[in-house]
């Protein structure tokens, strides 16, 4: 039996990414960078205030108690203009948050700190400005390089961009990167006893749970999906799914169920006749038999049917490979540790248990959210967490600690 561990390696080994050039920075929210981003200039470029008020030259005075300062006011400076004076001593100038601040001027006291308290729109600076207070050098100024210099690497190849990546980008005047390929993903499901969600339950069937979890798995792994629905148990419906995969040109396709020992298994014998299937027996619970091969050149997936299982297995096999082929790096699922608060059994495999999570005195305490049965997907709407327990363990003690991957 292969750990899951080994299991996954092999997998991965099947799989690269491709770049892509010049995507408008529009388009990028959740793809990957296929370059380093160098910044071109300094943020800020320039000095500026980060309040609206007074620039002033806090140099001449800053050794002044708080007695009163009366200023001059010689220019106006809203966002976006340059300012043309010079400040000497004896001036202030009015400016707005985000203006340049003149030459002269090494500090900006608010305009709630003055007596000039008029904030509305559209009115003129005055003539003077006066304060009482003691006015540090670069009180409310952002000085130019402040936050990073030009030259700098502010976002690294292989990170999947955040939206405050592509707020940063747009600073940079970067309005096109090169990203990776967002790969596609074909999900189907099979089973006769399958109906679609809104399709009156008949005897003896159920609604296809799978392709919605699955889907909503895939598009928050950052892959488009090709939605293919049900494959009935027989083989022209399962090949006319499976050809719908490769003329629309997916990545990959990921099936659930169908590929066990069951007497009307048609996936995997349409896949043999077409591709090629292994079948591996993973060292893990849920979720022991994955099927992994090709279907006419097209990389295939065959997760389990239960609707516990096929959502571990793609936590566990499948999101590695959209993550290796969206080219992301810094894919590391983080787990946390988390204490026990029952006794668990296992049966040696690695064990992917479903648990609710509180905490108490800044520990998070873990309580098993029901039978773990794979077909018991209420257990995991329930949790928060999938412990993890390792392979080879029979018994974990009441307040051992575990890992656990968040969900
Ligand atoms: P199978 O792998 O075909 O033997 O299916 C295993 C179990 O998973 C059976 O109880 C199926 O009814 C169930 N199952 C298979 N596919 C789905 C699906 N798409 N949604 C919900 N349950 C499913
Ligand atoms: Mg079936």
């Amino acid at each position: 039996m292969l750990s899951v561990t080994e299991a996954r390696e092999r997998i991965l080994s099947h799989f690269q990414t491709t770049a892509e050039g010049n995507i408008p920075l529009i388009e990028c929210a959740n793809r990957v960078l296929a370059m380093d981003v160098t910044a071109a200039h300094d943020l800020p470029l320039f000095d500026n205030s980060s309040m609206d008020g007074f620039a002033i030259r806090a140099v001449d005075y800053s050794t002044a108690a708080a007695s009163k300062v009366t200023l001059s006011v010689v220019a106006d400076i809203p966002a976006g203009s340059v300012p043309t004076v010079t400040l000497a001593q004896g001036q202030a100038a009015r400016i707005m948050t985000g203006a340049q601040l003149p030459e002269g001027a090494d500090a900006v006291i608010p305009v709630e700190d003055t007596d000039f308290n008029d904030r509305s729109a559209n009115t003129v600076a005055p003539q003077t400005v006066s304060f009482t207070r003691v006015v540090k050098v670069g009180e409310n100024v952002r000085p130019r390089g402040m936050d990073l210099h030009a030259g700098e690497v502010v976002l690294q190849k292989g990170r999947r961009l955040k939206p405050q990546d592509l707020g940063l980008l747009a600073m940079l005047g970067v309005g096109r990167v090169q990203v990776h390929k967002k790969p596609r993903v074909a999900l189907l499901s099979s089973g006769d006893e399958l109906l679609e969600v809104d399709a009156p339950l008949t005897a003896g069937k159920i609604h296809d749970s799978n392709s919605y979890a699955l889907a909503a798995l895939i598009e928050n792994a950052g892959a488009d999906i090709l939605r293919l629905g049900v494959a009935q148990d027989n083989r022209e419906s399962v090949e006319s799914l499976l050809q719908k995969a490769v003329n629309e040109n997916a990545d990959l396709i990921v099936s659930s169920a169908g590929v066990s020992v069951g007497a009307f298994d048609f996936v995997k014998e349409v896949i043999e006749a077409n591709g090629k299937l292994d079948f591996w027996r993973v060292n893990m619970r849920p979720g022991k038999p994955l099927a992994f091969g090709e279907y006419r050149g097209r990389p295939f997936f065959g997760l389990p049917g239960n609707p516990v299982s096929a959502f571990v297995g793609f936590e566990i096999f499948v999101r590695p490979v959209l993550e290796r082929l969206s080219g992301q790096l810094d894919g590391i699922r983080f787990t946390v540790k988390v204490r026990c608060a029952e006794e668990i059994e296992s049966d040696g495999r690695e064990s992917y248990l479903r648990a609710k999570i509180r905490i108490e005195d800044g520990i998070r305490i873990a309580t098993l959210t029901g039978h773990q049965g794979s077909g018991n997907l209420l257990s995991l709407v329930q949790a928060d967490a999938l412990l993890i327990i390792p392979a080879g363990v029979k018994c974990v003690p009441v307040g051992q600690e575990v890992e656990a991957i968040l969900l």
